[in-house]
């Protein structure tokens, strides 16, 4: 059709001319050579030269089953026969619903009710007024403020900046929504300790002002870091005695990303808001949900006149293309589950030696979600300086042998999609130990 017969030279300068790209420096982004994707089928995707890559960062952390998954693509035309969109607004629509029940039988235990929307910004902000207005509507107007913690990211809509400000990212939108408090997140995970006092004192001083608490079970785009065993655990119980709700983003964590649906249930603990979005379709469709408890949707209900209502939706929320094959990859994703202990071993076992490169000062790992931090030293761990992009020179080396892969400053980023198969993980693995040692003359030099 019209987009096959499109010309790769066409499509990369109306690329460099019409598009402007996400979290992208694009003075960089239009001098270089732009990776188009036309087709992807399995863990891999093709260029519009041709080229196959591993997709290496499951399409930004979503991807699970890899593309073009004949039971995903059936389950988009199946509903597409059906009706593409309905509103949500006051009526529902059949793939809404089944999904909701669906979330609901396999999500936490407590959590009751799914709010749709269409990223994981959206599923935060969603949370985040909500949080707010379930104490609004019980009176306590000061209870207003979120604690979280530093380094987590939330997303970048006004909302999720203000609880998670990037100071380099984010440096224009710093002041918009002040008052936000944070703390340190226990990484290392010796400083469990050091937080869990930080949060506390923070809790004990300003129960009146906090609405909630939230934290990323992994921090993500912070450059992979596992929080330790345990710590959600005890962030609920201080939740609990100071009176002020528990919203876990898995938005990059759930869906199987660290080797469990979610990454809560490995401390066995129920929020009163979840986050997810992502993975939730498998990476197909735009589709986030924010998962609440009863108590919480309890605190919405009231005569009209009270103006206890959640009034925030989108136009496309509970879209039934996105619910349809959200719910198919959910199923797909259950009989995968017992599979992932051993891939995420095979991972492990992978990219061992890389804790052995003369720049490699880490490499962290939560299941499917991989960090590997390159420092200048790897004694003092100083790091390289930020315009270096040392990220960058080993991501490129994997693209030139096969596999997308994005760092994000001085971590590479390793998180393929669920689905690759163990030899699949080993090649991929492979790549990116041989494109450590290629960026080796290339890190040597800037290091002197
Ligand atoms: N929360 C977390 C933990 C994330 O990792 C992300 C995205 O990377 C978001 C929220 C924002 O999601 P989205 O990019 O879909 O808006």
């Amino acid at each position: 059709d019209a987009l096959d017969e499109l010309a790769p030279e066409t499509l990369v300068v109306w690329d460099k001319t019409y598009v402007w790209h996400p979290f992208t420096p694009m003075k960089q982004y239009m001098a270089g050579d732009p990776v188009i994707i036309r087709r992807g089928r399995g863990v891999k995707l093709e260029d519009i030269h041709g080229n196959w890559y591993y997709d290496g960062t499951a399409s930004i952390w979503l991807n699970v089953h890899g593309h073009n998954v004949p039971e995903l693509n059936a389950a988009i035309e199946a509903q597409l026969r059906r009706v593409a969109h309905a509103t949500m607004l006051g009526q529902a629509n059949v793939p809404a619903v089944a999904l909701a029940k669906r979330l609901i039988d396999v999500a936490p235990k407590g959590l009751q009710r799914v709010f749709y929307s269409d990223s994981g910004a959206t599923a935060v902000e969603i949370a985040l007024k909500m949080a707010v207005q379930f104490w609004a509507n019980q009176g306590r107007r000061t209870k207003r403020y979120v604690l979280g913690f530093l380094n987590n990211y939330h997303g970048d809509t006004l909302g999720a900046v203000g609880v998670a400000p990037d100071p380099l990212f984010h440096w224009p939108f710093l002041d918009l929504l002040p008052g936000h408090p944070r703390v340190p997140y226990p990484y290392p995970h010796d400083r469990l300790t050091e937080s869990l006092e930080a949060v506390e004192d923070v809790l004990r001083t300003r129960r009146d002002e906090l609405a909630a608490v939230i934290v990323e079970p992994v921090e993500g785009a912070g450059g992979i870091l596992p929080a330790p065993p345990g710590f959600l655990r005890e962030l609920r119980a201080l939740c609990d005695r100071y009176d002020v709700l528990l919203i876990v983003d898995e938005v990059a964590t759930g869906f199987g990303r660290t080797g469990r649906l979610f990454a809560c249930e490995a401390d066995g603990v129920t929020p009163d808001l979840l986050c997810l979005g992502k993975g939730l379709t498998g990476g197909y469709l735009p589709l986030a949900a924010t998962l609440t408890t009863e108590r919480v949707f309890e605190a919405f209900l009231g005569e009209v006149e009270e103006r206890k209502t959640f009034f925030h939706g989108h136009s496309y929320t509970g879209n039934p293309l996105g619910c349809a094959v959200a719910l198919a990859s959910l199923e797909l994703l259950l009989e995968l589950l017992p599979a992932l202990p051993a891939k995420v071993e095979r991972i492990r076992a992978g990219l061992a030696p890389l804790a052995d490169h003369p720049f490699v000062a880490e490499v962290r790992q939560a299941g499917f979600m991989v960090g590997i931090e390159i420092v200048a030293d790897r004694a003092t761990r100083t790091p390289f300086p930020y315009g270096a992009q040392v990220g960058f020179i080993v991501a490129r080396h994997a693209w030139r042998r096969g596999m997308l892969v994005r760092p994000i400053g001085s971590v590479l980023i390793f998180m393929p999609p669920l689905a690759a198969t163990e030899t699949e993980l080993d090649e991929m693995t492979a790549i990116l130990r041989a494109s450590f040692e290629d960026a080796l003359p290339e890190l040597e030099s800037l290091a002197q």
